[in-house]
């Protein structure tokens, strides 16, 4: 038994089906590697069915950030889907989550997600592109939230996570009162008036590509059609599998 595990990992090693350095480039070479944070907000089970796509995705969960950042993420997956709701983070997690989002990697950070780390500035202004105030700052009042919403959706301008997307209805939960920064793309609004209006956004962060999508609180979002498409093409552009 001892001897062919042995060989087993010198055949994975002589292929480079164990760790291997590059990101696959295309569908061809193989699925997309996710790591899938939680943790800090409770989430029904139909949120992993999101990622319910052989041979597209494969992904790992990992229950905290703690969990998900103590080591080096390069090389082991190619997108980070954020959907926890962390405060504290330690400075070897943020190092390692750091140097994972400069090294051309991409970012999915969805929905309660975008409450991570309010005292990092860098990480809210230049890499998620927005903050959900948790309190009154700067003279802006605290944001808020309301749940079991029916938002009416639009696609704004042009962009390859829009692919097949059209106008949707969703209900799902709203925030209003973000801070949202002037320099994102914004790809998805509503007219909601509970809503700040954009609900989803491309980052001006350059180092690598991240979306923030602001819908996706629970099972009605998770299994609306157009969530879906939205959080899939999502992924796929940000693992430079989609368009430009
Ligand atoms: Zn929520």
């Amino acid at each position: 038994m001892k001897l062919r595990s042995v060989t087993c990992w010198l055949v994975l090693l002589a292929t480079g089906a164990y760790g291997w350095a590059t990101p696959p480039e295309d569908a061809e070479q193989g699925p997309l590697h996710l790591l899938v944070v939680t943790g800090g907000h409770d989430y029904p089970t139909s949120f992993y069915t999101l990622f319910e796509s052989p041979g597209e995705f494969q992904w790992d969960h990992a229950p905290s950030n703690h969990e998900a950042f103590r080591s080096d993420l390069r090389g082991k997956y190619e997108v980070l889907v954020l959907y926890d709701s962390s405060r504290e983070i330690s400075e070897g997690e943020k190092r390692n989550l750091t140097d994972f989002v400069r090294s051309g990697a991409g970012m999915v950070v969805l929905h309660h997600a975008i409450l991570d780390y309010p005292d990092w500035e860098w990480w809210w202004r230049d890499v998620v592109g927005g903050k959900y105030l948790l309190k009154p700052e700067n003279g802006k009042p605290g944001s808020t939230y309301l749940h079991d919403q029916e938002i009416s959706v639009e696609p704004v301008g042009k962009h390859p996570i829009l692919t097949g997307l059209g106008p949707m209805r969703i209900n799902d939960e709203t925030y209003k009162g973000m801070w949202i920064s002037p320099k994102v793309q914004v790809i998805l609004k509503t007219n909601h008036p509970t809503s700040d209006g954009p609900v989803a956004w491309v980052s001006p962060f350059k180092d690598s590509r991240v979306v923030y999508i602001q819908l996706g609180h629970g099972e009605l979002a998770h299994r609306n059609a157009g969530y879906r498409r939205l959080v899939h093409n999502a992924i796929l552009w940000a693992g430079n599998r989609l368009g430009p």
